[in-house]
């Protein structure tokens, strides 16, 4: 390979809104033949929204935002932002669904909180009632993981499985060691996501969507861009990523990784070609091999057509 020609390559890709580490990575992405891509913040929106509140018997709808919220205002995760926007009200998405008119979390004071990567969150929340004040330890995430720590989610379980074959995202709050309430989220498919999958398949490489959400969200999301259900790898830790990616290697795949998040840095460093949304954090794209710079997924396709042709040139 000339080092002219990659160079003329990684120029071109430039212009295509492709920023490619080193020349020599076009080597890599002509060879790929599978395509991992991360669903939220990739194939989807990565912008949530908070669609219901669905409190359990003698739990106030007010009291499971409240509480949810506190604890998830100093949290990150695409979940936390859209519970913390629903409850001050603030956020556009929500200004027509629940939390248009706002909670008051304000006068909340939180300790202890913590952030489990692929679970949720927890803290202590103290509240000012009529001048007594009241502590409360608060988790806020996935069902499988508050049973694990102690909390009885069977008042719960039911809107969460139906909420989740709906292909929504289902988290509960939970404090005092109790199951409080249910909150149902959305995030919708980028427009542009089905087309990129038909180009990317049309290319020959064959996509498979990897995510930490529940399963029925997960196919939900694969059926809108054509992923078969076969394709799909739900409930997977951020640490399992980077696993998931070598079990496809070790089948004797090439493959590339599409990704936005902290959680996928890992997966992003291990795969033979790693690519990061330009829209994404800063971890995952100096894991990557390669930048989509505004975050279109139709440019991964465009990646691989550039780096054949240059190469064929050479050649
Ligand atoms: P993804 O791969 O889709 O970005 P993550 O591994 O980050 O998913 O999270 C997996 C699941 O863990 C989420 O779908 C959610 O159920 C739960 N979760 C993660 N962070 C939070 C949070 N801050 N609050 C509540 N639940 C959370
Ligand atoms: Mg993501």
């Amino acid at each position: 390979a000339t080092p002219t020609a990659l160079l003329v390559g990684t120029g071109r890709g430039a212009q295509l809104g492709i920023l490619i580490k080193g020349p020599e990575i076009l080597e890599n992405t002509r060879t790929v033949d599978t395509v991992v891509l991360d669903k939220t913040g990739t194939v989807t929106e990565g912008r949530m929204a908070l669609v219901d509140v669905l409190p359990v018997a003698g739990t106030t709808r007010d009291d499971a935002l409240r509480y949810a919220a506190a604890v998830e205002q100093l949290a990150e995760h695409p979940v936390a932002r859209a519970i913390a926007a629903a409850a001050d009200g603030s956020s556009q998405e929500t200004a027509s669904g629940v939390g248009a008119d706002g909670v008051a979390i304000g006068a909340d004071q939180v300790h202890d909180f913590r952030a489990h990567a692929g679970h949720g969150v927890s803290g202590v929340v103290r509240t000012a009632h009529s001048g007594v004040g009241l502590s409360r330890r608060v988790l806020v995430g996935r069902t499988g993981w508050l049973r694990e720590e102690g909390v009885d989610t069977t008042p719960v379980d039911d809107a969460v499985r139906r909420a989740e074959d709906d292909g929504a995202t289902a988290v509960v709050v939970a404090w005092d060691g109790a199951a409080r309430g249910v909150l149902v989220l959305r995030d919708p498919v980028k427009p542009t996501s089905a087309q990129a999958v038909a180009e990317l398949r049309a290319l020959g490489l064959r996509p498979v969507l990897l995510t930490g959400d529940n399963l029925g969200a997960a196919r939900a999301a694969a059926r809108s861009v054509g992923i078969a259900e076969d394709d799909v790898i739900a409930q997977v830790l951020p640490a399992d990523k980077v696993a998931q990616v070598q079990r496809l290697q070790a089948e004797g795949r090439r493959v590339a990784m599409v990704g936005d998040g902290v959680n996928d840095a890992a997966a992003l460093a291990t795969a033979d070609l790693g690519l990061a949304m330009g829209t994404g954090t800063d971890v995952a794209i100096e894991a990557a091999d390669l930048t989509l710079v505004r975050g279109d997924l139709r440019t991964a396709g465009q990646a691989v057509r550039l780096s054949r042709k240059t190469l064929s040139v050479i050649r």
